[in-house]
């Protein structure tokens, strides 16, 4: 998943590209209207977090464009805590959510989620590991098209591990992560948990590696 934030107060950025990065997105950002403009007409973006008061270019007229290009990119705009209007004007003009500053991190990010789960053209939701697929919509896990059974736990924990392939995910993380999925979870439980989705992951040649001290890791795919 891969977004655009357009946001000129380098402060607010630099949080929201943190914190989205943490979470496992790939972020780029431009504190221009004009760059947005040019930026979101390559299409490689999956949303756009667009700052409505941009210098060179306000944020309704580079939602206005990008949709008079017929574009159904997913854009969720960020609005002064007074801004009513704009926000009625942004969501007439075909914003998908908006959040009105300042807000927490963890709104964003919920609200992201939201955007990003829903798709556009061209997203399918699905993330891949070699012969295993994992549907984010539909929670549905498969090994060579096979359906996989997982727990809501297993698949709850797969799911972060492929949004996070290649990189080390502390067990504290993981807790705080699952939670998201409305359960309570403790460390201890975590292991546990990932010693069972290892086992029914053997079979798809997907490998979870434990990294003493420090966590767990999915290793990507071997090159074929
Ligand atoms: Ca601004």
């Amino acid at each position: 998943m891969r977004i655009l934030i357009a946001e000129d107060d380098a402060i607010m950025a630099d949080g929201l590209t943190r914190s989205l990065r943490q979470s496992g997105y790939v972020v780029d950002r431009v504190g221009t209207g004009l760059e947005a403009d040019g930026a979101v007409t390559r299409g490689e973006f999956d949303l756009l977090i667009l700052d409505l008061g941009l210098p060179k270019m306000g944020g309704l007229e580079v939602l206005r464009r990008l949709r008079a290009r017929q574009s159904r990119l997913p854009v969720l705009i960020l609005t002064a805590l007074d801004g009513v209007n704009d926000r009625v004007r942004g969501l007439d003009l075909g914003a998908d959510d908006y959040l009105a500053k300042p807000f927490a991190l963890g709104e964003l990010e919920a609200r992201v989620r939201a955007l990003t789960r829903r798709g556009s053209a061209g997203v399918s939701g699905v993330l891949r590991h070699g012969e295993l697929s994992y549907d984010q919509v539909g929670k549905v896990t498969e090994i060579r098209g096979k359906p996989l059974e997982l727990s809501a736990r297993e698949t709850g924990l797969l799911e972060i591990l492929l949004q996070r392939m290649g990189r080390i995910v502390s067990k504290e993380q993981l807790v705080e992560r699952l939670c998201e999925w409305g359960e309570e979870v403790s460390t201890n439980a975590i292991e546990v948990y990932v010693h069972r989705l290892r086992k029914k992951l053997e079979a798809g040649g997907v490998r979870i590696v434990t990294v003493r001290g420090l966590g767990y890791c999915l290793e990507k795919p071997k090159s074929p």
